[in-house]
């Protein structure tokens, strides 16, 4: 089996690291990711200059870009064959709900999605690093799972395991995707020019957490594995939008 393993915390991140050992288990991995940081870098491609992918001691291959910007380097002019997984993380903090769509961690699995690969996103739940070994542990039964019966059309998983010992987490649950609220306000502070610059705020709590969703199953102490999809067509509002904008139509 071959696996191409990417993140957005960059190529020097302890979750890539212990990631990497724990897939070497099911093959050959080969390994590209950011050179810095780039979380909730999302599906940004850099287009507006070259990127440069330079090698690591160590063999992993890292980019001056972002986490999409290293799968679609390595699919369309790294390697020399078709991986039969992509594997992003082991993310530092949890990719739930809403977070999906700033992910850098997702957006790198979702690339080899968009390839046509299956694909799986991991991220741990809490930052620090406490008990990575418990979701690379699951992120390779997972992945093995998925080499050994692969699925008929591409998938994408998302994977956020909590940070739990290995004995005390309850197990995996399937889940979908749950809410935030809105994030914090942007935290406003005077440069040394005395400007105003500006934090992001802070993700939101979760909205929905009901039962079913990622949020409830890491809260109760499960990993939760949500199979993500990318048409972001709202069908509910096809028919209302087709009559509401009827008189829009030719003419
Ligand atoms: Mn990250």
């Amino acid at each position: 089996m071959r696996i191409l393993l990417a993140n957005d915390d960059g190529y020097l991140a302890p979750g890539l690291h212990a990631l990497y050992a724990g897939l070497r288990r099911l093959g050959e991995v080969t390994v590209v990711a950011p050179e810095q940081n780039a979380s909730a870098a999302s599906n940004a491609l850099t287009l507006n200059r070259p990127l440069s992918v330079l090698s690591a001691d160590n063999g992993f291959l890292y980019v001056n870009g972002t986490p999409s910007d290293c799968v679609h380097i390595a699919l369309t002019g790294l390697l020399d064959f078709r991986p039969d997984l992509v594997v992003s993380g082991v993310n530092n903090g949890a990719n739930l709900g809403d977070d999906t769509i700033y992910s850098g961690t997702v957006a790198a699995a979702t690339e080899g999605y968009l390839f046509g690969l299956p694909a799986l996103a991991v991220s741990l739940v809490q930052k620090g690093w406490a008990h990575l070994d418990t979701a690379v542990d699951l992120a390779v039964r997972v992945a093995q799972q998925v080499a050994e019966q692969p699925p008929q059309s591409p998938v994408l998983f998302n994977l956020n395991v909590p940070n739990l010992p290995r004995d005390q987490l309850r197990g995996l649950q399937v889940t979908r995707l749950g809410k935030r609220h809105p994030s914090q306000p942007v935290v406003m502070q005077r440069n040394p020019r005395n400007e105003p610059v500006y934090w992001i705020g802070s993700a939101g709590d979760a909205l929905d957490d009901q039962p079913g969703t990622d949020f409830h199953a890491i809260a109760q102490g499960y990993a939760a594995l949500t199979p993500l999809q990318l048409d972001l067509t709202h069908y509910r509002l096809l028919e209302d939008c087709r009559k509401r904008f009827a008189a829009l139509g030719p003419g």
